[in-house]
């Protein structure tokens, strides 16, 4: 595959041969700034907010591992839904799929937990340490107890923001309240406090220290996405041709381009000098898309594995060709055809990863409707298998296991279904608490005539269904099939 520019990839390299992560990122304001922020907004305020939120009474999110329960959205779910959850982990893989045909790592850039919580790591650095610049003149100027001052408050800070990303993660294993309830009584169980302990250290690590090393070096996906985009993906290009020869000349009026992010770039004083050099690319080398790049690579070099598709490079040499009176787009999402998105729409991958997609959410959606939150389960009595009576009847004693995952309590009748002459002994309706379990005994009996009938069959077993049936709620029902032994 080769870029936008014409350039062929370049092969895997374990260490960016340019990189300006020294000094930390250079913060930078544009729309893919702005969409990156809406999207760290978004996913903070979900994972921040749902595991305080309630439906009916119960937590909108919570895993209950201890009671082999999900509770989600007001369902319960159990170990007997694990195909659901299957369906939901396929229509995931299938919309990374997807995305990685239409865009290359876009998933990477703007939504992955990594990435997020990356760039609010960085952010918070970038607060207390400031600019890349500044950090470097206070290493020139030998300021080195302000700037350990500063990284021992930075690495506080992400301290308490990683404490806070493993309580909140260690809450949605019970509920928000009952956590903070809990933790503020001292009480929280041992298995609670490692998690919470153990996943501050993880955000600590991989968000504060390894950064964009788990991108490039840990994430399984970083390897294998290259195999899902072809010359028709849309991938964030460097346009050689408009580009080059880069002209260096105009970095010192160009270096004040970059201010605090967000803030509107000072007027163009480049054209003059480009007129001056009719034979200068629109690139000004002025460095800008690389100290913005949260990957520590050069784009310009072509198409990069590294490259999360975050567009901040974009942002950052926009501003520079508005600046410079030059159109926009030097560095854009691009193909190496020069296509548009028209035709990475029309790709039969794109076509068939969105078919799949489709249906493998509708998949997810009739078996939700289609769910019934009951498992019923069968045990036979193996002390006695089978029990003749005096009269010449014969019973078999069976063990009903219920499992109720409703939100409501229900009574439950039991029912004998193709059993031929076989009759249910009379049983109480069982009641069931809501999200709770019950096992009772039940009887059944092989009445005296047919047990003589029977006896001298060549297979003395008869088959039978057994069912609960809820009294309230008909649609909320079980059955079974199970044997009946004739003694032998
Ligand atoms: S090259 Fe551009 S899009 Fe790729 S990671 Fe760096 S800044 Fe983001
Ligand atoms: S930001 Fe644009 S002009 Fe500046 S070095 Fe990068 S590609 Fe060239």
């Amino acid at each position: 595959m080769t870029s936008l520019s014409g350039l062929p990839a370049q092969p895997i390299q374990f260490h960016p041969p340019v990189s300006s992560l020294r000094w930390g990122v250079r913060a930078i304001g544009g729309r893919f700034n702005r969409a990156r922020w809406a999207s760290v907004g978004l996913t903070q305020a979900l994972f921040f907010g749902l595991c305080w939120l309630s439906w009916n009474g119960r937590p909108l999110l919570s895993f209950d591992f201890a009671h082999q329960r999900v509770h989600l959205l007001g369902a319960i779910y159990g170990p007997q839904d694990l195909l659901l959850l299957a369906g939901l982990l396929m229509a995931g893989a299938l919309a990374l799929f997807l995305a990685s045909a239409l865009s290359g790592r876009v998933f990477c850039g703007f939504v992955c937990p990594q990435s997020v919580y990356t760039g609010v790591f960085l952010g918070v650095e970038q607060w207390v340490m400031g600019t890349p610049g500044q950090r470097r003149q206070r290493a020139r100027s030998g300021q080195h107890l302000q700037s350990a001052a500063r990284q021992a408050l930075t690495w506080g800070l992400w301290g308490g923001m990683s404490l806070a990303l493993g309580w909140t993660f260690t809450a949605y294993f019970s509920s928000g309240p009952d956590l903070a309830r809990r933790t503020l009584a001292g009480a929280m169980g041992p298995v609670e406090l490692g998690a919470c302990l153990g996943y501050a250290l993880f955000a600590f690590l991989q968000a504060g220290l390894l950064r964009e090393k788990v991108c490039q070096h840990m994430c399984p996906y970083a390897r294998f996405q290259g195999v899902m985009g072809n010359e028709h993906t849309q991938v964030v290009s460097y346009d050689q041709r408009r580009g080059e020869p880069r002209a260096n000349v105009l970095r010192a009026p160009l270096s004040r381009l970059a201010g605090p992010a967000g803030q509107a770039a000072p007027a163009a004083p480049a054209a003059p000098a480009a007129q001056a050099l009719p034979a200068a690319g629109a690139c000004v080398d002025c460095g800008l898309c690389v100290q913005v790049c949260p990957a520590g690579i050069d784009i310009r070099q072509g198409a990069q594995y590294e490259c999360i598709s975050c567009g901040l490079c974009i942002d950052a040499c926009d501003r520079v060709m508005l600046s410079a009176r030059q159109p926009t787009g030097l560095i854009r999402f691009a193909n190496s055809l020069g296509t548009g998105w028209r035709d990475t729409l029309a790709q039969a991958r794109v076509r068939g990863h969105a078919l799949a997609l489709l249906l493998a959410l509708l998949g997810v959606g009739w078996t939700v409707a289609q769910r019934v939150p009951l498992q019923l389960e069968v045990l036979r009595d193996r002390a006695v298998l089978s029990r003749p009576n005096r009269d010449g009847s014969v019973d078999n004693v069976y063990r009903l296991h219920l499992q109720n995952y409703d939100v409501r309590a229900h009574a439950f009748t039991v029912q004998l279904r193709e059993a031929g002459p076989l009759q249910l002994l009379p049983t109480a309706p069982i009641d069931v608490p809501a999200s709770g379990e019950r096992s009772v005994a039940v009887t059944v009996r092989l009445p005296a005539a047919a047990a003589a009938e029977a006896q001298g069959a060549s297979t003395p077993v008869l088959p039978l269904q057994l069912a609960v049936v809820a009294e309230q709620a008909p649609a909320l029902q079980r059955q079974q099939a199970t044997r009946f032994l004739l003694p032998r």
